[in-house]
């Protein structure tokens, strides 16, 4: 059973390793040479900070949290080191986070989205970066929660993992508009900050560790994601990485795009 203590260690602890890897984020930025490796020839990269931060955060958890990855029975926590390589290499820099979600019994209860480069175009002087976090019961902190305009339907999807069935996925819902941008935990940014009113995303591709700790803070201020179909996501250790049958995640109306995925879409991708 995991204690209420033991989780607030755990986020407290989660919160200030995802400010150290901001800052990581950052340097390997500064320094100029990102050491890029494709990882699947999909637009799927890897960079110096990736590799850099997913040491540092699994050292300082492993060091305060001896087991690591799973603490007791059956917490088990979901790191993402850099959300939106992609868009890190291109120097998109306010579509990056950093993620560490934290999941018990198989849900996803707390989450921290670090966001290294919020500010950055506003000038020399700004403080760079902010962290997000939220316990499920709780509620979730350090951003404003915003509601999206009423009545319109601006969806928010990929920017560099587009495909047809993504397109028409979209085209279904006939959105007032299309926001495209990089990162799982961006996205949920959006969501929260009334900047989109769905993530809508047909595709597999988006991993576990994308959705553990958005979908916490998400919950956590009344939101709901889940995969196309409509099935919740599950984070024991055990459970396959990828998210094949893609997301979709709102912070109102929910039912509204789930009623709309089209069943060719849904046939499409296999849970
Ligand atoms: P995106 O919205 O394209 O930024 O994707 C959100 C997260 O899912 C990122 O971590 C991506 O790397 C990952 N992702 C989505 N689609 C793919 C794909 N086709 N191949 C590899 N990773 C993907
Ligand atoms: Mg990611
Ligand atoms: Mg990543």
């Amino acid at each position: 059973m995991a204690s209420p203590a033991l989780l607030m260690r755990v986020v407290a602890s989660a919160y200030s390793v995802a400010e150290k890897a901001a800052t990581i984020v950052r340097n390997v930025m500064s320094a100029g040479d990102l050491g890029i490796v494709e990882k699947t020839g999909a637009n799927d990269l890897q960079t110096k900070a990736d590799r850099l931060v997913q040491m540092s955060i699994c050292a300082s958890l492993a060091r305060k949290f001896p087991k690591v990855t799973i603490i007791g029975e059956e917490l088990v926590i979901w790191v993402d080191p850099l959300d939106g390589t992609k868009e890190y290499t291109e120097g998109l820099l306010d579509h990056v986070t950093v993620l560490i979600g934290i999941a018990y019994g198989g849900k996803a209860i707390a989450g921290v989205i670090n966001q290294p480069y919020y500010n950055y175009e506003a000038g020399a002087s700004a403080v760079l970066g902010r962290t997000i976090w939220g316990v499920l019961g709780m509620g979730a902190f350090g951003f404003q929660l915003t509601e999206a305009p009423a009545g319109k339907h601006i969806i928010v999807t990929t920017r560099s993992h587009s495909s047809a069935l993504v397109n028409d996925c979209i085209s279904a819902l006939n959105p007032d508009n299309v926001i495209r941008v990089g990162g799982a935990g961006n996205k949920i940014i959006q969501l929260i900050e009334g900047k989109a009113s769905a993530y809508v995303f047909a595709s597999p591709g988006c991993k576990k560790w994308d959705t553990c700790a958005p979908e916490a803070i998400l919950h956590a201020v009344g939101g709901k994601i889940t995969d196309i179909h409509g099935n919740s996501f599950q984070y024991n250790k055990e459970v396959k990485h990828m998210n094949s049958a893609g997301v979709l995640a709102t912070l109102r109306n929910y039912d509204y795009y789930a009623s709309r995925i089209p069943n060719t879409v849904k046939q499409s991708l296999v849970p």
